[in-house]
């Protein structure tokens, strides 16, 4: 299951990695007094505003904007929210940005890859950095394949600490007292959340000499969700089908209603009945989501009353029916075409 980039950073942090701090928008109403409250709270006049779509290359999409101002942040936020951003690994047809990430500005001195994945072949954890960071790293492995370095971690043959300073060597990262411990705590992250893959692409050296990660890229073991109280409720917000893309495609429409048919009270019944008859959706959503908010309210993110998605997937570890709903003023999309 993919994540998006600012809970990624919310895991790493719980791990006490450094992480560029901001904090996230989900509407344009809360553009404003979000950056108002970056810029006192990390102290950092320059922002930049990134797209979180579940999606990599948002920078050269036209998704990461370094915002030199508060009138220059305010502009980029409201054009990035809600834009249809198409980068090399979306499609043509782009992911909507249903939010949006106000961070701190850094001045970088150095960019770093950095990520964290399973070898099969070596039945190991692999580390791969490279001094070639905020690029594609694919772009890296076919130019200059030296450039990449890898280090395996399993327990009987590889031990933690030699894969530790194998990579702190070839990112010469030796004067930094505490790169060892940041790579413990991003292992250690890696190792207890489940994931498939953790890449931290940019990982920087910042000019007054911090070890930040400027980007995280995180995909959890979806199996192992029932023991991950903590991200099992990211999904709220995660992407399901017909949510990141915009509702336009009737049969996404009536994908979505069929959703809502499945979901099991008899009151989410009623709603797709009266979506199909054209009767008063709004209010038959409201008392949804009165029950939604009894039963679900683990689940569910409510930033705002309506309107919201409701879906359910077959959770295989736990042998049971999952059931998600999320809201965002951003699905307007979907609300006016159901009206
Ligand atoms: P993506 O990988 O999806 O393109 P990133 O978060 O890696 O998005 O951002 C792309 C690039 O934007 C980074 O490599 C970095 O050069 C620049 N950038 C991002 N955040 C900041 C920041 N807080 N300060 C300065 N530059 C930044
Ligand atoms: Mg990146």
């Amino acid at each position: 299951m993919k994540i998006h980039e600012f809970q990624a950073k919310e895991l790493l942090s719980d791990y006490n990695v450094p992480i560029q701090r901001g904090h996230v928008v989900y509407s344009s109403n809360e553009i404003e007094k979000t950056i108002d409250k970056v810029q006192n709270e990390f102290n950092s006049d320059a922002v930049v505003v990134k797209a979180q779509i579940h999606a990599g290359g948002r920078g050269k999409g036209g998704g990461v904007k370094y915002c030199p101002s508060t009138e220059s942040a305010i502009e980029s936020a409201n054009e990035i929210l809600g834009m249809n951003l198409i980068t090399h690994q979306t499609g043509e047809e782009g992911k909507l940005v249903n939010q949006i990430l106000i961070t701190e500005a850094l001045d970088i001195e150095k960019e770093f890859y950095f990520a964290l994945m399973f070898d099969r072949a070596k039945n190991a954890d692999v580390f791969i950095v490279s001094t070639e960071g905020g690029v594609d790293i694919e772009e890296v492995a076919e130019k200059t394949p030296e450039k990449i370095v890898k280090a395996w971690v399993n327990n009987d043959t590889y031990p933690l600490d030699d894969a530790i300073n194998t990579i702190i060597n070839s990112l010469s990262l030796n004067s930094f007292n505490d790169a060892f411990e940041i790579f413990e705590n991003i292992y250690n992250c890696y190792s207890n959340s489940d994931c498939n893959l953790l890449e931290i692409n940019p990982l920087v050296i910042t000019e007054d000499q911090k070890i930040i990660a400027l980007d995280a890229k995180v995909d959890i073991d979806s199996n192992a969700l029932f023991r991950q109280e903590k991200i099992a409720k990211f999904q709220a917000v995660s992407l399901v089908p017909g949510r990141g893309d915009a509702l336009t495609d009737p049969r996404q429409i009536n994908d979505a209603i069929e959703l809502t048919e499945d979901f099991v009270t008899s009151t989410f019944k009623s709603v797709s009945k009266i979506a199909h008859a054209g009767g008063d959706l709004k209010e038959a959503m409201s008392s949804c989501r009165d029950e939604c908010d009894k039963k679900f309210s683990d689940y569910a993110i409510y930033e705002h009353c309506l309107p919201f998605n409701v879906s359910r997937a077959f959770d295989e570890a736990k042998g049971i029916d999952n059931p998600r709903i999320w809201t965002a003023e951003r699905d307007k999309e979907m609300w006016n075409l159901l009206q």
